[in-house]
Parts: structure tokens; sequence; C-alpha cells
């Protein structure tokens, strides 16, 4: 078993492109915020409320003086927005008082901030090893026998333990982008190129 999924992961990583990236954002503020108007929506629609946002208030100092009301009205494509301007808007405030975060711990002391959220801040913003367990992750790592929960947290701390931390990230990445195109919730299992080692292929085609 565990042979199978390092050479699941082995086929996976060379077959991948070599940089994946799914918020292609250089600021570290306008990266976190981006992040966090993406929970419980796509990409698309965060990135698009973040451009609304930035648009009127380009830095942490502004928004921790908008209004809330103001806040809510930009975000609103990105869903939520009565739970996400208040923590955007503490976020910021922090951010202009105290500078950015510089840690997992830091980050997630701060409202609105688990440790998806977090991961992604510090993988991408400060290039530390962690892992980013958001749904799709979660799917494809449980369908592949990398992890045995669908808890995220749990999840997360299972692929710490089994894999290295050089390719936490990669491999958040890799799996991500894999639960996107083919692993999705009802999976392209014909176009799969693990097919023939996928424990959950195995189990549907009986
Ligand atoms: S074979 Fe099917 S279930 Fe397994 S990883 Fe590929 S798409 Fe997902």
């Amino acid at each position: 078993m565990e042979n199978n999924v390092n050479t699941i992961w082995e086929i996976l990583d060379k077959n991948f492109p070599e940089n994946i990236s799914f918020i292609d954002e250089p600021d570290p503020w306008r990266f976190l915020i981006t992040v966090m108007l993406s929970a419980s929506t796509t990409d698309k629609q965060a990135v698009k409320a973040a451009a609304a946002l930035f648009e009127e208030y380009p830095d942490a100092a502004s928004v921790a003086s908008a209004s809330l009301q103001d806040i809510e009205r930009l975000i609103h494509p990105a869903g939520l927005s009565r739970t996400k301007a208040p923590r955007i808007k503490e976020v910021s405030r922090y951010i202009a008082e105290h500078g950015l975060p510089t840690c997992m711990e830091e980050l997630e002391a701060l409202p609105g901030i688990g440790e998806k959220t977090a991961s992604c801040y510090v993988s991408q913003v400060l290039s530390l090893p962690a892992v980013i367990a958001d749904t799709h992750f979660v799917r494809v790592a449980l369908r592949l026998g990398f992890t045995d929960t669908d808890d995220r947290n749990k999840a997360a701390r299972e692929i710490r333990e089994r894999f290295p931390e050089e390719v936490w990230y990669r491999m958040s990445m890799v799996l991500n982008l894999h639960g996107r195109t083919t692993c999705r919730p009802k999976p392209l299992c014909d176009k799969c190129l693990v097919s023939s080692l996928c424990p959950f292929s195995a189990f549907l085609n009986g």
C-alpha cells in the first residue's frame, strides 16, 4: 500500500506543471485578503471581489478605516460578505498596526483565518513548508489513500507525518489541480493517469 502511494505521487508529480498557482497576487496583504475571500466560493469570484475592494481601498490602512457597509458592498461577489467584511477589516487593521504576519501561530490568532488560509500564506508568501488542505485536496488525498480521513485538519496532519516537508506545498498544488480537472466530485477515472493504482477507482469498478 505504501509503495502504491509513493508510486502514485511520483507519477502525479512528474506529469503536472512545474508551477501551479491559483491566486496570482504578489502583494502579501492583498494575497491574504484574496484567500480569505475565497472561503466557500470559487477563486474567480474571490479575485473579482478582491479587485473591487482594492480599487477603492488599495492598502491595509485604508481597509482598516473603511466602513463595514462599504467593504460588504465591494466584496459581495465572493458571498458571505457580512461575515467576511468584519474579519477583513480586523485583519487589515492588525497588519496596518503591527506589520505582516510572520508565522502560522500569528495568522491563526487573527479572526477568520483558519489552518487552510494560514497555510496558503506561509507557503506562498513566506516560502515555509505547509500542507494546504482545501476541499479538492482532501477529496483526492482520501481517494488515493494518501490519508484516511475527510477532516481537513486531520488530513493535513497525516500528510505532514507521512511525506517529507519538501513535498508538502507541491503535493497540495498537484492534488488540488487534479481535483479541479480530473478527480472531481464525479471523477473522470477513464481520463486519469493513476487509475490503475487508485484504490477508489478499484472500489468504483468493483
Ligand atoms: S482514478 Fe478516479 S478516483 Fe482515482 S484519482 Fe483518478 S479520477 Fe480520482
